[in-house]
């Protein structure tokens, strides 16, 4: 890695007041966590996208609960690493931060942050097919499967954003803010295929802010960032950290 695209990242982010931030799969690689793109994001020789649907929820609860319940066995073995632990740090330290994530799995709430907003739900919550009730339930591996409803019996389906299915306006609204507002925008381990959330940098850099993206390979995404940094974000944003450091940021 060229230290010099790290410090010209670090010097962006010392002059920034507004800092947004957007997550994928890859930032929990490191974790543990596969990406679904990935080899090891098969499950019994089923892709994502043919289980994370509503179609296939309809046609097989059992199957989609049995693949969210291995899913749930890995996330819950995962531990945050350093690469969301430096962004926990960093809401404490920019005067506005926010961190939009896609993925599903909680670690960065576990590791600390708190102005956070899950786009594609997460997998530690349930939600009734009937009243849209929405419950935690950590359960690993879950005792039942399906989970049904304790208040009506109806089936429980995962709280999670599936292929085909539209975000809450309540979580993609604040999401579309951060960005028009953001000064820069940092871009973490997606490969910028899932819409809306790869419209988000676009929207930020539109509005003026600087991106800066982090991921071991080029995305279509990154013919607009002002800076690339190949690699791993677990070895990559504890480097930039260092860097603020130095400038003079806590
Ligand atoms: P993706 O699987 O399409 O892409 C992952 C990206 O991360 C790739 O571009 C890859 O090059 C990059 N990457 C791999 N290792 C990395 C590392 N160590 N550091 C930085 N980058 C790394 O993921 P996506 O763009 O998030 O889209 C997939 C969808 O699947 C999303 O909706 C997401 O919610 C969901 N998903 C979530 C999880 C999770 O919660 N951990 C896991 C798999 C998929």
């Amino acid at each position: 890695m060229d230290t010099t695209q790290i410090q010209q990242a670090a010097e962006i982010l010392h002059r920034a007041q507004r800092v947004a931030v957007l997550t994928g799969a890859g930032i929990s690689a490191e974790s543990g966590v596969p990406t679904f793109r990935g080899k090891d994001g098969l499950w019994k020789q089923f892709r994502a996208e043919d289980l994370a649907t509503p179609e296939a929820f309809a046609r097989d609860p059992k199957l989609v609960w049995e693949w969210y319940n291995w899913r749930r066995g890995i996330v819950g073995r995962a531990e945050p690493n350093p690469g969301h632990t430096v962004l926990a740090k960093w809401e404490k330290v920019f005067p506005e931060f926010g961190l939009i994530t896609q993925n599903v799995d909680g670690l960065h709430a576990r590791a600390g942050s708190l102005n956070l907003l899950e786009l594609h739900g997460n997998i530690w919550k349930t939600r009734c097919t009937r009243e849209e009730t929405v419950a935690e339930n950590f359960e690993s591996p879950l005792k039942i499967i399906p989970p049904t409803c304790p208040n009506c019996g109806a089936l429980l389906r995962p709280h999670i954003v599936w292929f085909g299915e539209s975000l809450d306006p309540g979580v993609l609204q604040p999401a579309f803010s951060l960005s028009a507002q953001c000064d820069v925008m940092l871009v973490i381990g997606t490969s910028a295929f899932v819409q809306p959330a790869a419209s988000l940098p676009l929207q930020a850099a539109d509005a003026g802010a600087k991106l800066i993206e982090i991921n071991p390979g080029p995305t279509p995404l990154t013919p607009f960032v002002d800076v690339f940094l190949p690699g791993k974000a677990g070895e990559i944003l504890p480097e930039i950290d260092r860097g603020l450091i130095q400038i003079g940021r806590p």
